[in-house]
């Protein structure tokens, strides 16, 4: 059966199509108009979504190799996420299936980010029941005990910011463009992640806190910066690896919490930031340091996609977890 997958939470518009569990086409759109205002500006997302729907849709069939008629059933991100973004791609979905008169599913993108770790992949082997689930993202972070596909229980998660948010909110305080996340990676890379110390915020021990951590970061410039107008362009590399050193190694810290606390070793991360290249060799280490197995998506199946929509659309497909045609859209979701 061919899954059509179609994701509209945030600024991506994307669309995909999947076959027992394997990939066939992942199209996605990014918004650039973003860049300009320093963060996702709802309004104008909902707008590129009209825009983009019907190409990108379009480009993920003619990439499958296959005709619309040949789809079995329509997957599309019902929440959580931006209203008026989830609108198009739920509206255009349900109007796509009724027309093609087959099936639609429905599906969480927080879920999605997780069993995006069932996309078959050469070389890859998928996580084993029951697993932990570490989701970093732009909008979330958190820690799910997943026991089966759709038994999951959130065990830890943050009290204020995402972890994506706050990469993106030190790099707006650095000067970088929206989003920071990648930058970050890419600088730090080639700076000492020893060289400065910021704090690590003390919650309860797999809940996270980030936003003392953007202030710190404010603090720390405000103050550098007073004293050498230059500061943040010769230390840009050493600035941004202490940072995601920092980052990272609270992650690790609530993952180890999450490890002692339930006794299961199986460890996948999902979302954005799991394309972090600080976190992922630390999940490499882990393996050897912990005797974890820890599962790291393929990049293109870490940040927004609809490969994962599509890959969920394929389990409930099979389960027939149908959607009715009465369905919304759905900012705020909890499973
Ligand atoms: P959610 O999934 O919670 O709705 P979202 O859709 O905004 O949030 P994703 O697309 O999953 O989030 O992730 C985007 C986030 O990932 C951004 O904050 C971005 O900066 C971050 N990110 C992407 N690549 C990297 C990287 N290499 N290092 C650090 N952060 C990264
Ligand atoms: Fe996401």
């Amino acid at each position: 059966c061919f899954i059509l997958g179609i994701e509209s939470s945030c600024d991506d518009t994307a669309a995909a199509v999947i076959n027992n569990g394997i990939v066939l086409s992942n199209v996605v759109a990014t918004q650039k108009i973003h860049e300009e205002y320093g963060g996702v500006v709802p309004e104008l997302a909902s707008r590129a979504h009209q825009q983009n729907i019907v190409p990108v849709v379009h480009q993920a069939l003619r990439k499958a190799n296959i005709d619309k008629n040949d789809v079995s059933a329509i997957a599309f991100t019902r929440g959580p996420g931006l209203m008026g973004s989830l609108l198009v791609g739920t509206s255009f979905s349900k109007s796509f299936a009724m027309g093609l008169k087959i099936p639609l599913v429905d599906v969480d993108h927080m879920q999605a980010h997780i069993l995006a770790h069932f996309i078959k992949v050469e070389g890859q082997t998928v996580p084993k029941f029951p697993f932990l689930a570490m989701t970093i993202s732009g909008g979330h972070t958190q820690i799910v005990k997943v026991t089966d596909y759709f038994s999951m229980e959130v065990i830890g998660q943050t009290i204020d910011d995402a972890v994506g948010e706050a990469f993106d909110k030190a790099g707006k305080i650095l000067g970088l463009p929206y989003p920071a996340g990648p930058l970050i990676d890419r600088y730090a890379k080639e700076g000492d992640p020893k060289r400065f110390k910021f704090p690590k915020p003390k919650v309860d021990p797999m809940d996270f806190s980030f936003s003392g951590l953007k202030t710190a970061v404010l603090y720390f410039v405000e103050r550098e910066v007073a004293k050498d107008p230059d500061f943040i362009s010769e230390n840009i590399e050493d600035i941004c690896a202490s940072l995601q050193f920092t980052i990272v190694s609270y992650l690790m810290d609530k993952l180890k919490n999450a490890v002692k606390h339930t006794g299961i070793k199986e460890i996948a991360i999902g979302g954005g930031v799991s394309a972090n290249s600080g976190i992922r060799n630390a999940l490499i280490l882990a393996r050897q340091k912990y005797g974890w197995t820890t599962h790291i998506p393929k990049f293109e199946y870490c940040t927004d996609n609809a490969a994962m929509i599509a890959m969920v659309g394929e389990l409930k497909f099979k389960k027939e977890m149908f959607a009715t045609n009465e369905v919304t859209a759905k900012a705020r979701m909890k499973f």
